[in-house]
């Protein structure tokens, strides 16, 4: 004979909420579609119709796995015709819902926030320079805010929110649904308030009970050093105003840096090219270098020496001279490509002078 106490793991005299504590474990553990043995699937499907039903119970703790009753048989729990067969299963419940909410552990269903405004996106377009010590800009968006008049609230100044009769505040019902796996309790949303859990007992002349309206709102935010291009910053709850109170959407801003004439940018490194001459290159030099001026535009230069004997296209490098990493430790490098310069319009002097110097073979 069967032991279906053995089956689900519990005592004899284990209590109604054991017997279904050990059977969504179980279940949960055993389910096929979770790769789980079918068989024994089945043997605890079967032991918990037994031990769930007071009556079945009574009946097999007394006479043993015997559910004839009067003369017909039980078409006890058979798994095809309960999980495969849809057909069977009708229409009237989902199968798939069903499922959450036996597997669900009998939580209600995570409510999305109905209540909760719409995030925002925008472009933001700034200076290479921006990105060197950060910019504060002031933006104007053009959304939906919390009406003034009502403070959100969405009912006429002076009159109060009721409490939803329908959920008792709580803006869900409860539906008991009884399929053959014993009584199901669902959670929805509360059809009469929305979810709200209240109404108000007038509406707001402005916001017509949204609590929100279209209005401009000016935000200053503060773009930190070292963003990049398509580099998206979350600002928390500066998207769209939420329905009647409700918490306010996200605003995400995507930077877009300008190209900036001079200086290239590769992560968090900068590239220049400089131009030197013939003579610079063959006897060395100190000359100026531009850097990436402040957010101010004010050009600032570097002093940079120059090797003797520099071929065309060597590159110098000049640390903590790029960009400051977005993390805020350390800087990227400036790097500077030499270009050799061959000058296209001679002097009478000067051709002299290549003249002699292609004379030493130069
Ligand atoms: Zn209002
Ligand atoms: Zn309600």
């Amino acid at each position: 004979m069967k032991d279906y106490y053995q089956t689900l793991g519990i005592r004899k005299g284990a209590s109604q909420e054991e017997v279904k504590k050990a059977y969504r474990k179980l279940a949960h553990k055993y389910h096929p579609d979770k790769g789980g043995d079918e068989k024994k699937f089945k043997e605890i499907n079967e032991a918990y119709q037994v031990l769930s039903d007071q009556k079945k119970r009574t009946q097999y703790d007394s006479f043993g796995q015997v559910f004839e009753e009067g003369a017909g048989a039980h078409p006890g729990f058979d798994f095809n015709w309960a999980w495969g067969n849809s057909e069977n299963v009708g229409a009237e419940f989902d199968l798939g819902e069903l499922m959450e909410e036996m597997f669900g552990f009998g939580v209600p269903r995570r409510r999305k926030d109905l209540k909760r405004g719409k995030d925002i996106e925008i472009d933001l377009e700034i200076l290479l320079e921006n990105t060197l010590s950060g910019i504060e800009k002031e933006i104007s968006l053009y959304k939906m805010i919390a009406c003034s008049r009502c403070q959100g609230r969405g009912a006429e100044p002076g009159f109060s929110n009721n409490e939803c009769f329908s959920c008792r505040g709580t803006g869900h019902v409860q539906q008991i649904k009884k399929t053959f796996l014993g009584a199901f309790t669902r959670h929805t949303i509360c059809p009469e308030c929305n979810g709200e859990g209240y109404r108000p007992t007038k509406l707001c002349n402005v916001c017509k009970g949204e609590g929100r309206i279209k209005g401009e709102d000016k935000i200053k935010i503060f773009i930190p050093a070292g963003v990049d291009n398509n580099q998206v910053l979350k600002i928390e709850e500066k998207g769209e105003a939420g329905r009647r109170g409700g918490k306010p959407g996200n605003l995400y801003i995507k930077i877009f840096v300008k190209r900036h004439s001079v200086f290239k940018r590769r992560g968090d490194d900068l590239y220049v090219s400089l131009a030197i001459s013939f003579s610079q290159a063959a006897l060395g030099d100190e000359i100026e270098a531009p850097t990436l001026g402040g957010s101010d535009g004010k050009k600032t230069k570097i002093l940079l020496k120059i090797p003797s004997g520099t071929e065309s296209g060597k590159i110098l490098r000049i640390s903590e001279k790029g960009i400051p990493h977005f993390s805020g430790y350390g800087k990227g490098s400036m790097y500077v490509i030499l270009m050799v310069k061959t000058p296209t319009k001679l002097t009478k002097k000067q051709k002299e002078l290549f003249t002699e110097l292609k004379k030493q073979g130069i």
